[in-house]
């Protein structure tokens, strides 16, 4: 923007942005600065050059994070990009934004139910006598990504485990009509009232719900659990009471001593070596606050963000129903109005499984077909709504299928919506989508490549993925002795990542390599990951191992604390800690 060009309607910079933002290599800030009079078509020409040159480059050396690079939408769905499709409010009532595509929604609803073998396809009322419809799934797709599954299911949690409740307002025609009563229109504003049940005198914990998840949890749970003033055990239990966990006995093997905060408590759920959460420190986590009457939200990790591990879903909820039921958490009797009751469970156990949730059902199909072996002491771990008590997943839809942006699946339990269930005069609408606008081009996308793709085709897909994951195991510790140097490869099992010692930042930026901070029995690394997605060929592989091969790939690393200045606050209580580090997505 010309400085000295008088406009009186707009600021002048004060600076030359393209000096002060970040440098990109092959990319010219000036090339894109947008002015008052738009730009030539010259100007645009190239700028749209340079931008497809750029995004091309990345894209064909794309390694460090788990977004699928092999798009295959442009034939048949391009000309949606003139329309706007918008799946305002819940995918199962048609509204009158017709211009959406809900339809397409709800089959990509139901093929996930029917993949995550939840009761489908969803009711919301009963058809027959004795339907069972209330265990039917609910969902919809996000228009962000799991980050916006994690935020409603922490959501619904808050208030399920709080003890709210929505009534509508049976009253509101007869209001309006006397305000009428002058002459003037009034709106009969039909509103759904959110109330809160009082804690009884003898357990004022009963409606304050606390989190658990695990130390390799992706940051968005820490961010919704911050938008949400949602309390973490650790909030809660640090410098009140004596750590229920004991140092090193109660703790995983290596777990680092600097992941405890002064009182000695873990600031999240330790976490196994590779990853998963580490059951026992859960189980007696659990345990202790329940006993002191708190109602409890689990998130569980399937696929971590940086390691990739899974957690064991089935065995940990196997230990701690026994758990809830010797604390009468399990199912809890809610009076949410005098003489009316609502049964509740006194947990909600949500899975992350941004990646995971997306594939693994296909990979445990290669494994009954014997398409993958593994150890005979391998159990698969199962996440889904098979296992009862799960209350929520979330998935990622531009991570393992690939989407041209963000999006993704939250799904539920009829029954774990926000209403009075067994008291249908009651029910307002449910409480639905965080959104208000919804993305439902999202939908088409995703009816697209499930409509493309088989069952057999998506094992397949999931076995080849395998095999290459392990050709880079293999492939790193070629190098490793090669280059006579220790590159702490690991890959957790079954992962779709592999990490090793970080490389340098060249080859960081033309593999968009992630990097993460990891404590490893009491010593600072940092460690660049990759990930296998359907994008990524043998080929690349090869030219990543080529450049890892050479001379300085792996600068030294210090285990020590930077020298910055730190700032501790001595007098203010700790509400949370935020992990700075990216955890692998960012
Ligand atoms: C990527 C990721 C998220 C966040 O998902 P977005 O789609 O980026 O919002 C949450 N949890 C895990 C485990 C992830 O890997």
């Amino acid at each position: 923007m010309d400085k000295n060009k008088s406009n009186s309607n707009i600021t002048p910079p004060t600076e030359d942005p393209s000096e002060l933002y970040p440098q990109v290599p092959g990319i010219d800030y000036k090339d894109f600065q947008l002015s008052p009079d738009g730009l030539s078509s010259e100007k645009r020409k190239s700028a749209l050059d340079k931008l497809k040159e750029y995004e091309n480059k990345q894209k064909i050396h794309f390694l460090g994070y788990q977004a699928n690079q092999k798009l295959d939408y442009e034939n048949e769905l391009k000309e949606y990009l003139n329309f706007h499709i918008n799946n305002i409010g819940d995918p199962f009532k048609s509204g009158n934004f017709t211009l959406n595509s809900k339809f397409a929604e709800r089959a990509v609803l139901d093929y996930f139910a029917s993949l995550w073998n939840a009761q489908w396809p969803h009711q919301d009322k009963p058809s027959r006598d004795g339907d069972d419809w209330q265990n039917s799934y609910w969902g919809y797709i996000l228009s962000m990504g799991s980050t916006e599954g994690n935020i409603n299911a922490l959501w619904n949690s808050r208030d399920y485990l709080g003890g709210k409740f929505i009534l509508v307002d049976a009253e509101a025609g007869e209001v309006a009509k006397e305000a009428s009563i002058n002459g003037r229109s009034v709106k009969a504003q039909k509103s759904l009232n959110y109330y809160q049940v009082q804690a009884p005198k003898e357990n004022p914990n009963a409606y304050t719900p606390i989190a658990f998840y695990s130390q390799d949890t992706h940051y968005s749970i820490v961010k919704a659990m911050r938008v949400l003033n949602y309390s973490t055990f650790n909030e809660i239990g640090s410098g009140k009471f004596e750590c229920p966990l004991k140092f090193p006995k109660d703790y995983p093997k290596g777990f680092s001593e600097q992941y405890l905060d002064k009182y000695n408590w873990p600031l999240e759920v330790p976490s196994n070596e590779d990853g998963s959460i580490f059951i026992p420190a859960l189980a007696k986590l659990v345990d202790f606050f329940t006993t002191m009457g708190y109602p409890v939200h689990v998130n569980f990790n399937y696929g971590t963000t940086f390691k990739g591990a899974y957690d064991d879903v089935k065995e940990a909820v196997k230990q701690l129903v026994p758990v809830l039921e010797k604390n009468n958490m399990y199912e809890r009797t809610i009076e949410y109005s005098k003489g009316k009751f609502d049964t509740r469970t006194g947990f909600w156990f949500h899975v992350d499984g941004a990646l995971g949730a997306a594939y693994m059902p296909f990979l445990e199909m290669a494994l009954k077909e014997n398409k993958l072996q593994m150890d005979s002491n391998y159990r698969f771990p199962i996440f889904d709504f098979r296992i009862k008590e799960i209350h929520s997943i979330s998935m990622s839809g531009h991570k393992f299928i690939g989407a041209p942006w963000p999006c993704g699946i939250y799904m539920t339990k009829v029954k774990y919506q926000l209403q009075p269930p067994d008291d249908p005069m009651y029910i307002g609408s449910p409480d639905t989508t965080f959104a208000g606008s919804r993305n439902g081009f999202s939908a088409l996308i995703l009816w697209d490549y499930l409509s493309k793709n088989s069952h057999k085709n998506l094992v397949d897909k999931v076995v080849k993925l395998n095999t290459l994951a392990s050709y880079v195991d293999h492939a790193l510790h070629k190098l490793q002795e090669k280059i006579d140097t220790e590159l702490w490869i690991e890959r957790s099992p079954l992962a779709l990542t592999i990490r090793f010692k970080q490389a340098n930042p060249d080859i960081i930026f033309k593999y968009s390599l992630s990097g993460e901070e990891l404590y490893v029995n009491g010593h600072k690394r940092l460690y660049s990951h990759i990930y296998i997605m359907e994008h990524v060929t043998k080929e690349l592989i090869d030219e990543l191992m080529l450049d890892l091969s050479k001379k300085n790939a792996f600068p030294a690393q210090e285990d020590e604390e930077e020298n910055s200045i730190k700032y501790i606050s001595t007098d203010a209580k700790k509400i949370i800690h935020i992990p700075h580090t990216g955890r692998g997505f960012k």
